[in-house]
């Protein structure tokens, strides 16, 4: 499910306020689970277990906050939704508004694709600013609070472990229980929801792991204020290296290295240039010839999978429990998908609560944000399946599927229409299947270069 086949978020659906929600963690995925619940609940609590910065500062629980994220257009629209004037704040508070028909350039299967006269915007900004512009308009609700340094320990039930009835929290040295009528796991890739529901007799979700080997390193650079370019290089087998490197708020860049199967970019600076060079365009090493580094180092986080909890095929689940965000599914970032995703499931939530309301609000949510993370899913995997080193269960169709899109991202070299189309799908505007219409087919399909 993308943004042009989602159902858009409408307030005036949800009217009854009565009973706690409580969200554990305060990332994009819970603030997102939060907002949404706060239209259906008298009262809704979130539990951090990170101290929360006042502003757009990186912190522990999101140690990926220091690598480059990029919003795609599904996520921004629906955080406009959900927060009217969410991307004028975003830019109040320095991040960008650029024309990734203009500013941002795409190279893969050996050279740039082609640019297009339509206009494209696309917001740019660190992941704590997205972050932090998100908690602020989150924590202005007024039956929403949000508990900072105050983790979550566990789940509380009924006896027979049917019905979630809260969670224990330890706060500054001290545990306590906190009631709830619905708990929401957002505490991201590290969710121990599966291994509770196998305690407790449930059976967990079937686990689709598909192993990448990736890792990114990541610095940040001085930007000239003139200077709004964007670049992603996407690897091509049989290289395995790429890059991208986005402008963000404070008159910065962040860039980052990545690698797949085990290729990846040293954390020295000599090593993290040299890998620059082997880049199969100059530009990166241009910008650190020509930038100030203003990141202390060079941040690291290896992303050894994707990881896919399919919540949706379970028959059986705990009433007043649900799942979201990453902990049911993270993908490989190199397409940066989580974040709309999160949002995407949002909506879905919105309209799950909406539809079926909160009794046996689980199995019908968890069919809604399956059909999200299908697309996103689909499109993750299926590209790292051009690496014969990665593992797992490939999505049907793969093997076509690559050398179809391999083709049509070739043609784009020199047809903005099929580099438009590309683009499209990669900012969950539109699914794949939209790349296999005639009009697209016969563009990449016709004999020639
Ligand atoms: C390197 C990297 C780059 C990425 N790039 C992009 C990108 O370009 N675009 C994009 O859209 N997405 C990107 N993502 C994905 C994106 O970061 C996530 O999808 C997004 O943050 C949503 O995650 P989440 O909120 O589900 O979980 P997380 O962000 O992992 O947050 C989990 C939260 O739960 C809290 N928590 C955990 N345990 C407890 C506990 N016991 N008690 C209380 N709190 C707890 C944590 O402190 C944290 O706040 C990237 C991910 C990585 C790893």
């Amino acid at each position: 499910m993308t943004l042009d086949t989602i159902t858009r978020y409408d307030p005036d659906r949800i009217s009854r306020r009565d009973g706690h929600a409580l969200v554990v963690g305060a990332s994009m995925a819970g603030l997102l689970a939060a907002r949404v619940l706060a239209d259906g609940f008298e009262t809704v609590t979130i539990v951090e277990k990170d101290r929360l910065p006042a502003g757009a500062n990186t912190r522990p629980g999101v140690p990926q906050s220091r690598h480059i994220h990029v919003l795609q257009r599904a996520g921004q629209e629906m955080l406009d939704d959900l927060f009217s004037g969410y991307t004028e704040e975003l830019t109040e508070a320095g991040g960008l508004e650029i024309d990734a028909a203009v500013d941002f350039d795409v190279y893969t299967e050996g050279d740039f694709l082609a640019k297009g006269p339509v206009r494209m915007p696309m917001y740019c900004a660190s992941r704590p600013l997205f972050e932090s512009v998100t908690r602020q308009r989150v924590a202005a609700l007024e039956n929403v609070t949000i508990r900072d340094h105050c983790q979550f320990i566990g789940l509380v039930t009924d006896d027979g472990a049917s019905t979630v009835e809260g969670v224990t929290v330890r706060s500054r040295g001290d545990g306590r229980e906190i009631d709830a009528d619905l708990v929401v796991d957002a505490t991201g890739r590290t969710s121990r929801t599966p291994t509770w529901l196998e305690n407790n007799g449930y059976t967990p979700p079937p686990t689709d792991v598909v192993t990448i080997g990736v890792a990114y390193s990541t610095i940040v650079l001085e930007r000239d204020a003139a200077d709004r370019r964007a670049l992603v290089v996407f690897p091509t087998p049989p290289n395995r290296r790429g890059c991208a490197t986005f402008p963000i708020e404070g008159g910065r860049r962040v860039l980052t290295l990545a690698g797949y199967h085990g290729d990846h970019a040293p954390t020295d600076p000599d090593g993290f240039a040299d890998f620059a060079d082997s880049l199969p365009v100059p530009d990166v090493r241009t910008l650190l010839e020509d930038q100030e580094v203003v990141s202390e180092d060079i941040a690291f986080y290896p992303i050894p999978s994707n990881r896919r909890r399919r919540y949706e095929d379970l028959e059986e689940f705990p009433e007043g429990l649900l799942v979201v965000g990453d902990a049911i599914a993270s993908f490989n970032p190199i397409y940066g998908q989580g974040m709309s995703v999160a949002a995407l499931e949002a909506a879905q939530l919105h309209h799950t609560l909406a539809t079926d309301g909160r009794d046996g609000i689980a199995l019908p949510f968890f069919e809604r944000a399956g059909r999200v993370v299908d697309e996103a899913w689909m499109l993750s995997t299926g590209a790292d399946f051009k690496y014969p080193e990665t593992s797992g269960p490939r999505p049907f169709g793969t093997g076509v599927t690559n050398r179809y899109l391999a083709r049509l991202t070739r043609k784009a070299h020199s047809d903005w229409r099929l580099a438009e189309a590309f683009g499209r799908v990669g900012f969950m505007e539109t699914g794949a299947a939209s790349l296999f219409h005639p009009r697209i087919a016969w563009r990449v399909l016709k004999p020639g270069r």
